[in-house]
């Protein structure tokens, strides 16, 4: 996801945050219309090092792009499976890795919905509102094939909502209504010249080079998922 007003904030971090896998390679941020994105992604069956490498480089080019979560499909690779660094409500920092996810959402009166701006890594450069609840858990499997579950509410549930999407082939333009799609499409046209080809490879990143992954200094106002 990606925010309109970068805003530099240090922010505490979840004790629940896993350690990341270091050392990996920047990849082209896959964009929208690319069939990988558009449909389920397989299940991760082994705990290898085949997936530690994938993990470690969708790490990178999430940070790479200043993007606060990241699924394979975006990196091209038909796995079910997302990363994310993603401040909660309050504002502390949640961390992980989520193969397989499976996301609960509340439902009846517990079900309120948050419409805040969102953006994704795959249609840079744009951001319109999408609702989604303002709280979500997701339960998979961590790097080494144990079970976790992770929940939060603000700018982390939403991450965790549009990373799981990103899993099964749904990007959140197909949840906007054909107003709000021209104008995220309007946005990403106009803002076409700051994503070239194979971008965030070679792009730096402005937000956490100075602390570098694992840093801390984010931007929580527009980011990209
Ligand atoms: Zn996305």
């Amino acid at each position: 996801m990606a925010g309109t007003e970068p805003e530099e904030r240090t922010a505490p971090v979840s004790p629940a945050s896993v350690e990341l896998p270091q050392g990996g390679t920047v990849h082209a941020v896959v964009r929208w219309g690319t069939d990988v994105m558009h449909r389920p992604a397989r299940p991760v069956t082994a705990y290898d090092e085949e997936l530690r490498t994938l993990v470690a480089d969708m790490f990178a080019t999430m940070y790479a792009a200043d993007g606060v979560g990241l699924a394979a499909c975006q990196i091209g690779v038909d796995r079910a499976v997302f990363v994310y660094d993603c401040p909660d409500e309050s504002g502390t920092l949640h961390r992980g890795i989520v193969c397989n996810p499976v996301v609960e959402l509340p439902e009846g009166r517990a079900r309120r919905l948050d419409d805040s701006d969102e953006g994704c890594l795959s249609y840079p450069g744009a951001f319109v509102e999408c609702a989604r609840p303002d709280w979500a858990r997701v339960r998979g499997q961590g790097l080494d094939g144990e079970d976790v579950v992770y929940e939060g509410d603000g700018l982390l549930a939403r991450c965790l909502q549009h990373e799981t999407d990103h899993t099964q082939g749904t990007v959140f333009g197909d949840r906007l209504n054909d107003r709000a799609r021209k104008k995220l499409r309007k946005q990403m046209e106009a803002a076409a010249e700051d994503y070239p080809r194979g971008w965030p490879v070679g792009a730096g990143s402005a937000r956490r080079s100075a602390s570098g992954p694992g840093g801390t200094a984010i931007d929580v106002d527009h980011v990209d998922l």
